[in-house]
């Protein structure tokens, strides 16, 4: 079964929208397995955006993102990292999609409002990065079969 990484970032959470996306995630049928809520270290913010590093918005990323608590969260589902990052829109507020939490909270790319991995490869680093094995859990949900089907 696929997982991905979700953070609700230093906006979403000082807007009160942790509890949205969460619901928006619970809805489409995707399950939580893992979740913490924490001060992002410049280290760990520059880990996770090591890509970015020499681009133009690069310093603005690494204080924003360590500007207060994020919502890091790793959810499970069939096709999670595509589910994830469908439910959240794209990068840009104004090209996303309606209905898509970056469309209906944001309106710009420095204020997104949440991060998620957006390949099966990068999943895992991403979900090794922030979480420790032990604090990911392993739970059956007794709804699983209403919401896909499993052999
Ligand atoms: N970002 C920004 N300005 C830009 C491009 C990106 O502030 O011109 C920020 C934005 O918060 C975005 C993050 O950098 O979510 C990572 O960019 P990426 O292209 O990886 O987008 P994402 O995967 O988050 O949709």
């Amino acid at each position: 079964m696929e997982q991905t990484f979700v953070l609700v970032k230093p906006d979403g959470v000082q807007r009160g929208l942790i509890g949205e996306v969460i619901a928006r995630l619970e809805r489409r049928g995707l399950k939580l397995v893992g979740a913490k809520f924490l001060h992002v270290s410049r280290k760990l913010a520059e880990e996770h955006y090591a890509v970015h590093k020499g681009k133009p918005f690069y310093e603005g990323l690494i204080n924003y993102i360590t500007s207060a608590p994020v919502m890091a969260m790793v959810w499970e589902g069939p096709n999670a990292v595509a589910v994830v990052r469908q439910t959240m829109g794209a990068t840009r507020p104004y090209e996303a999609a309606p209905g898509t939490i970056r469309h209906d909270f944001g309106l710009t790319v420095s204020r997104n409002l949440t991060h998620a991995s957006d390949s099966v490869e990068n999943a895992i680093a991403e979900i090794t990065l922030w979480f420790k094995p032990e604090e990911l859990v392993s739970w059956g949900r007794d709804t699983d079969r209403w919401i896909f089907e499993s052999n």
